[in-house]
């Protein structure tokens, strides 16, 4: 993490957990939990139809709420789609996007990515990128390489000023609900890449205020040590964010 140039941020991924009828018990053993937590600014992103009851657990605290995917078009016929304009209209401020369960198990391309990030930007949301590589694709050494070209993809014709809204999470497919972490020095270095992909495209001072997040298998036991990485700035946080306690342990160690 580095302070001083970035902000530290750490989002739940709900996926399709939990039920709306126990958002508010999750709300009121969280927010107690993560009252102190002053340097960390806190996500979470259940499924679309609990985000109006997180919205209303979270008022008047901390915790921001995003959705987990959102459509490309702006309205229209495409039914089971939820727009960008309609989330904000809700008061949702962040939305992940080209998580790779959705890549993998609903064919998002790099480019489909690239058109939900703009969806996202025109309604001041605040995206949540993931990109990440396969077992295969690691051991065959090109995660540098494939990471790079989904970054790229992914931030086709965003402008600079708008590069500032964008969060980038480097999740590596194979650490994803398995238990397997990456070593925080691979991550960090990793992370590291992606932060000199933005260098390339944006220059010095857009890379170095980008938030760079680390998400596969994070729990309150790895967290400190993947955040020692200069170049990661806070987590994406599945099966560990269920739990209000073990969400609010990486928060703490976020907050170090
Ligand atoms: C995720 O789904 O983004 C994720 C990181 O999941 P988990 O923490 O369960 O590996």
């Amino acid at each position: 993490m580095n302070r001083k140039y970035r902000h530290t941020v750490i989002a739940a991924n709900w996926k399709m957990n939990l039920l709306p009828s126990k958002v508010k018990a999750y709300a009121d053993e969280l927010k107690p939990l993560t009252a102190q937590a002053k340097w960390c600014d806190i996500v979470v992103c259940p499924p679309f139809v609990m985000l109006p009851a997180v919205i209303k657990a979270f008022r008047s605290s901390r915790i921001s709420t995003g959705a987990q995917n959102l459509s490309d078009k702006e309205s229209g016929a495409f039914t089971g789609e939820v727009s960008a304009s309609q989330l904000a209209d809700l008061g949702v401020h962040y939305v992940i996007i080209g998580h790779s369960e959705r890549r993998r198990l609903y064919g998002e391309t790099d480019s489909a990515v690239n058109g939900k990030i703009h969806a996202a930007l025109r309604e001041n949301l605040r995206p949540i990128v993931c990109v990440g590589e396969s077992e295969q694709e690691r051991e065959t050494g090109v995660t540098a390489e494939l990471v790079s070209l989904q970054v790229k993809t992914a931030l086709r014709d965003v402008p600079a000023q708008k590069m500032r809204r964008i969060i980038i999470a480097y999740e590596p497919i194979w650490a994803i609900g398995t238990g397997k972490t990456a070593t925080s020095e691979d991550a960090g270095a990793v992370c590291g890449t992606i932060r000199s992909v933005v260098r390339s495209l944006y220059g010095a001072r857009t890379a170095r205020a980008v938030s760079i997040l680390y998400g596969g298998s994070m729990n309150a036991r790895n967290a400190c040590e993947l955040l020692s990485q200069p170049d990661i700035d806070g987590g994406l946080i599945g099966g560990a964010s269920l739990s209000p306690v073990d969400f609010a342990a990486i928060v703490d160690a976020a907050n170090q």
